[in-house]
């Protein structure tokens, strides 16, 4: 059997005949760079997303980096943020000049820890960027209380949240933006890279449209310098396509998460292996990871072996990375993001796995921890 850790074709068969004749009519009007595609887009992803306003951008990476631009952040700023995350977040921070301040996570949701937050706090911290990993969100009424008595802006990247929860409110709702990826990947995926930007603020909202388009307001006039931050037509065409099926895919995702559950817990597995916990309402599984006290890489090897994808996210955490050496962090400052980085494993969880996939999955690590 073969279970890769994300099936994107299976998906694709399902939605083939729409997203063909959506993206058909695109090639005969040859109108590729934002227009009515991407306007219906940011409309609908308003609604989804519980916001005023959403601007379409070339991807999760840019809608961080943009907005930071639109928050003013820049050279002798200190932005927050977690050691444990996809290297954009952090590698974003330092393009607009500012120096990332890691603080550790917490070890049993893997996001950034509140209370690590207080202590990082200087007169230079403009921005905190919470990471709503795996699809699960930050604690984040802590976050924006700190956040307001400081004057300090909150950037959400829910690159992996679309569609999460924290108390009812929407990742990307909470704080001033949100970030999203479209990322073929991500819960929402498109056939390339694309990403947006959610705000309820109209101020924000206006410098993230002038930022997409080299900062031009009007066109040929510059007051601010943006970038080239446009999302393509085809990718809107697309999720605009997916965008209706996502909720449905959610839970398919969140029951195989079950699943995988009872199976661990059948096994007697459950007390060898941590599974994720759920501590904030809606979780969207962008990943399933479980977490192994010894002999992760092995393990890894071994599925591999019987077909069975998986992959570490993340191997390196931020503040060891070779290129922030210069903030001066080292092994054993962020003792929980360095372990997860250690011990996690994710498992295949996509919406189109079958229960005979996952029995197979959960039976090689039974047989591998047996012998
Ligand atoms: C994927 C991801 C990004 C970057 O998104 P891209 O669209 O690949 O640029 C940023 N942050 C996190 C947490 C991600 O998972």
């Amino acid at each position: 059997m073969k279970v890769p850790l994300l099936d994107l074709k299976a998906q694709y068969q399902a939605i083939k005949d729409e997203v063909l004749a959506a993206t058909r009519e695109l090639y005969e009007t040859q109108r590729f760079i934002l227009g009515p595609e991407v306007e219906k887009l940011e409309e609908q992803i308003v609604r989804y997303c519980h916001t005023e306003h959403a601007v379409g951008v070339s991807s999760g990476t840019d809608a961080l980096l943009i907005s930071l631009m639109a928050a003013g952040i820049g050279p002798g700023d200190e932005v927050i943020t977690s050691p444990y995350t996809f290297f954009a977040t952090a590698g974003s921070i330092v393009r607009v000049g500012a120096t990332p301040v890691f603080v550790d996570i917490e070890e049993d949701t893997y996001n950034i820890a509140p209370k690590a937050i207080t202590e990082k706090i200087t007169r230079q911290t403009r921005a905190i960027i919470p990471v709503h990993l795996y699809g699960q969100c930050c604690d984040m009424d802590p976050i924006l209380e700190l956040a307001h008595g400081h004057n300090i802006t909150v950037i959400e990247d829910a690159a992996q949240a679309i569609g999460a929860e924290y108390k009812g409110r929407r990742a990307g709702s909470m704080g001033d933006m949100g970030c999203f990826s479209f990322f073929p990947s991500k819960n929402l995926g498109a056939f390339g890279d694309g990403g947006m930007v959610t705000t309820s603020s109209d101020i924000l909202y206006q410098r993230l449209k002038i930022l997409r388009v080299h900062g031009s307001d009007p066109k040929y006039y510059h007051n601010v310098i943006g970038g080239n931050f446009r999302l393509d037509a085809l990718q809107a065409a697309i999720i605009l396509v997916k965008l209706p099926y996502l909720d449905q895919w959610t839970s398919a995702r969140q029951a195989n998460a079950q699943y995988y559950r009872e199976l661990f817990s059948h096994e007697g597995l459950d007390n060898l292996i941590g599974l994720p916990v759920e501590k904030r309402g809606r979780h969207i599984y962008n990943q399933f990871i479980i977490a192994l006290q010894s002999r992760r890489d092995k393990l890894r090897r071994s599925l591999n072996e019987s077909g069975i994808g998986t992959e570490v996210y993340y191997p390196v955490p931020m503040h060891l990375q070779p290129c922030f050496a210069y903030l001066n962090t080292k092994k054993g400052d962020f003792p929980r993001a360095e372990a997860a980085a250690d011990q996690t494993l994710a498992l295949p969880i996509y919406a189109e796995l079958t229960d005979e996939q996952q029995a197979y999955v959960v039976q090689k690590i039974k047989a591998f921890y047996s012998s």
